[in-house]
């Protein structure tokens, strides 16, 4: 007799502790939102919700650029549509590339056909100010110079004060990735600067994966508005979702409105905390990991100097292979934790205390399903 195979269902999904690079948890207040009545994208109600979005997201960015919204799509939607409304074929573009992210920044730029100037650092370090300032003297017509603030693949934490102090009198447009650092660590696009800067719904904010806040400076507005060729990319041309998002509220895409109602709440949390309530949040309970993972015997794979709280790159205790514990951590406790990329691959976790993940208890948890996955030997 043949046993037919159970039905695929989603209600057979069973809770993970998300603690890799994302996605973070999302908490049962957050579910709830999403699974409100669906209703018009022209309705008075979603708009209401649409506008409020902004206003909050102007507050985590630390800006008051009127173009502030959520792209329709995942962080790496946020990358695309800060390059693409902002470069044309030929155009150089200066970037940072100290991981994966700057990685995947350049891979972008180039398909753009623009001509990318790459400045390499170390994986696990920072870019550095003074060659970044100095690459840029050597291309002073550079369209736009980009950074990644978190680092998710290194766990590393980029300084902004210097560059932001030099991009600031550049006609050269300042971009930022806030993916993993957006509510995790305080994100200031005005005082720092930044032209476009993109995050991600499902990090430190605390929602699931599929919306990409953005903000755009007035330059950035302008210098799109002086194109010579049309944005290449229809649906992510932020001159045409403006006529949605403001007064006209001309149809450009269905927006997923669940989703927004999943992002409002968890911004709404985040209000509810206090913005500098919830880093000082993600600043103490990183740094309680890192503190008990070192005396486990973890190393840091980043620069100590510019560790984030929110991502934790660690090597593991000498003579551990990285992928049988990880394993054993998702089977026996439903703990996922992320491996390693590029030059990380192979020996390096990345433990991710992000958003509502970063609680003591959290901590706590996932030290003791470690202590018992190290107990069998290596
Ligand atoms: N940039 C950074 C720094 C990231 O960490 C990620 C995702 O991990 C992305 C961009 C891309 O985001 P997504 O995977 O949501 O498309």
């Amino acid at each position: 007799m043949t046993v037919s195979p159970a039905p695929v269902t989603t209600k057979a999904i069973r809770p993970r502790l998300l603690l890799g690079p994302g996605p973070s948890p999302v908490s049962d207040r957050i579910l709830e939102a999403i699974s409100r009545p669906t209703v018009g994208h022209l309705d008075p109600q979603f708009l209401a919700i649409l506008d409020d979005v902004s206003d909050r997201l102007r507050h985590l960015f630390g800006t008051a650029n009127p173009t502030t919204y959520a792209v329709s799509g995942t962080g790496s939607a946020g990358m695309e549509a800060a390059l693409v409304n902002v470069l044309e074929p030929g155009d150089e573009i200066i970037i940072g590339v100290n991981g994966y992210f700057g990685l995947r920044l350049a891979d972008m730029a180039r398909r753009m056909g623009a001509e990318v100037i790459e400045v390499p650092a170390e994986w696990g370090g920072i870019v550095d100010s003074d060659r970044l300032v100095e690459v840029h003297r050597s291309n002073p017509g550079a369209r736009a110079l980009a950074l990644v603030h978190a680092e998710t693949s290194t766990g590393a934490r980029q300084p902004l004060d210097e560059i932001g102090d030099y991009m600031r009198d550049q006609e050269t447009l300042f971009i930022l990735d806030a993916v993993t650092a957006l509510g995790g660590i305080p994100v200031e696009v005005d005082a720092h600067a930044v032209d476009i800067c993109y995050a991600g719904t499902q990090k430190c904010v605390g929602a699931p994966p599929g919306l990409a806040p953005i903000t755009f400076s007035s330059r950035a507005i302008e210098r799109i508005r002086t194109r010579d060729s049309p944005v290449a990319s229809w649906y992510l041309d932020v001159s045409l979702i403006s006529s949605y998002l403001g007064s006209e509220r001309r149809y450009h895409h269905t927006a997923p409105i669940n989703s927004f109602y999943g992002l409002h709440e968890a911004l709404t949390v985040i209000e509810e905390e206090g913005l500098e309530e919830c880093f000082d949040r993600h600043e103490r309970v990183g740094g309680l990991l890192q503190a008990e993972l070192a005396d486990r015997g973890f190393t840091p794979f980043t620069d100590p100097a510019h560790r984030l709280p929110q991502l934790n790159a660690v090597r593991l205790p000498e003579g551990r292979e990285e992928a049988p514990p990880r394993a054993a951590l998702l089977r026996d406790h439903g703990i996922e934790v992320g491996g390693g990329l590029g030059p990380a691959k192979g020996s390096v976790w990345r433990i991710g205390l992000m958003g509502q993940g970063a609680r003591e208890s959290v901590v706590e948890r996932l030290l003791t399903a470690i202590d018992d996955v190290l107990r069998s030997p290596a």
